[in-house]
């Protein structure tokens, strides 16, 4: 029998907000240990939470950007579990009434079709304090950091409509790249400001009903994700194949063995309503307010750059796969340059550079001004392509203009008629057989003749009038 396998994914996402969710304490968990603690956060007898509007909005904004539907009333339970990472005895979590239901993202699957897989619903939790495990001497220790106690997160719950390991990677993805763009988190796997579980059963193809589900943890990239879930995948169809029932359970996926290993569960009490938060009214006119200030979404933004600058869809969703690319795209095309070729020449020339040097795209010395000026030396065949990524890689070591780079480093393009004559004559005489085959009818040893004139040129002849001065003469 064949199975197909049913995922969906919860995944804890820190909101980047100045202060923590219920006190002013920096939301800041890497400082040195305990230094960003205080008596709520470390639930001292007579602590009050306040809980604070900066999370609020970013939970909503985070929320709207997944096209979640923002609920009027939402409210604060208490999780209660036993565990010295919970000073409190229990996390502070919307079980019951979430701020935020449905949304969704919009992968393309295995196929290149366009998917649409549902959210369930989006909530805001406190984070818990972090253990460090050691050993003094021989004796194992636990310490306890209360800097990320209380620092705000949002849980995204999406429905089981993944059906792969791909689907899943895909979501996560778009997921990561529509929450950067509301500027309300940083969503990286690696540093934990991402965190992703996943619950993964198999049913018969062709079923619709839901099967005893597996929880898989610990996974720290999105490639561990989708090894993760393949693993497990062929672990349960294993298992159901010699007959052994799936048992609802949690497993830890270990990266290095590349296996998913049971793990003990942690006692979890009931969820009980919080009695001192209040509960969260959103008035229409608020929304309305919060809906404004979010961005345009990497899809609308893909579209228009389809429509406006003329590129491919390919083209748009790369340059729209980070915000701060998007904008800085857009501000060398406002510069003059035509789209298509500043869009090709970041993809293939400048991403590599950048990252090459360890830069972000917002540190770069490489400014949308300096950069349109390559381009439009490139566009008015001042310098040539080749030339060109030698300004590029200067334009990185010196604060030099391109006009400049091209002019004291000697890249201008020759053009000139007169000079290029010259190199063609030379070429010509100094490789008769290539020319003697080229008369013969094959029409393929020009490129052979105007590779030898550029080397003659170092590189700076114009290969467009280089190739035709060679066919005109050679008429
Ligand atoms: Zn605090």
């Amino acid at each position: 029998m064949a199975y197909e396998a049913v995922i969906g994914l919860e995944i804890h996402v820190q909101l980047n907000c100045t202060t923590k969710m219920f006190c002013d304490c920096p939301n800041r968990p890497g400082d040195d240990p305990n230094t960003n603690i205080c008596p709520i956060c470390l639930w001292l007898p007579g602590a009050v939470p306040r809980f604070s509007m900066e999370t609020l909005e970013k939970a909503t904004l985070a929320s709207l950007g997944l096209d979640c539907e923002i609920q009027p009333r939402s409210a604060f339970d208490q999780k209660v579990y036993y565990y010295p990472d919970l000073p409190k005895g229990f996390q502070l979590s919307q079980h019951h009434m979430p701020l935020a239901r449905r949304g969704f993202i919009e992968i393309k699957d295995e196929n290149g079709k366009p998917k649409k897989l549902r959210l369930h619903h989006v909530h805001m939790e406190e984070d818990v304090a972090k253990l460090v495990h050691e050993t003094e001497g021989r004796t194992p220790i636990s310490l306890v950091d209360f800097n990320r106690a209380g620092t705000p997160l949002i849980e995204i719950v999406t429905e089981p409509d993944m059906r792969s390991p791909y689907d899943a990677m895909e979501f996560l993805r778009a997921l990561r790249i529509q929450l950067r763009y509301t500027g309300c988190a940083d969503c990286s796997m690696e540093q934990g400001t991402m965190r992703c579980d996943a619950n993964i059963s198999l049913r018969p193809e062709g079923s619709d009903q839901l099967n005893t589900k597996v929880e898989v943890k610990n996974m720290n990239s999105i490639h561990h994700v989708g090894n993760a879930i393949s693993y497990e995948v062929k672990r349960q169809t294993e298992s159901l194949i010699n007959g052994e029932p799936i048992v609802l359970h949690t497993r830890l996926w270990d990266p290095d063995k590349g296996i998913t290993t049971a793990m003990r569960a942690k006692f979890a009490g009931p969820c009980v309503p919080d009695p001192c938060v209040t509960q969260i009214l959103v008035t229409d006119e608020w929304l309305q307010t919060m809906t404004s200030k979010l961005p345009e979404m990497p899809n609308q933004k893909i579209n228009r750059f389809v429509q406006e600058y003329g590129l491919m869809h390919d083209e748009a969703a790369q340059m729209t796969s980070e915000r701060e690319l998007s904008e800085y795209f857009e501000a060398v095309v406002r510069l003059g340059a035509s789209p298509r070729t500043v869009a090709n020449w970041i993809a293939a020339q400048l991403l590599p550079a950048i990252k090459e040097r360890g830069y972000e795209f917002t540190t770069s010395p490489v400014t949308p001004e300096r950069f349109a000026g390559l381009i439009t030396l490139l566009e008015k065949e001042e310098i040539n392509s080749n030339s060109a990524k030698s300004v590029l890689i200067k334009l990185f070591e010196t604060a030099l203009t391109p006009e400049e780079i091209m002019d004291q480093f000697g890249f201008r393009q020759v053009s000139n008629t007169g000079a290029l004559r010259d190199i063609v004559d030379q070429v010509i005489t100094e490789n008769a057989s290539a020319v003697e085959n080229y008369k013969n009818g094959n029409k393929k040893s020009i490129g052979f003749l105007v590779g030898q004139a550029m080397k003659l040129s170092k590189g700076k002849a114009n290969p467009k009038r280089l190739q035709e001065i060679i066919k005109e003469t050679l008429i």
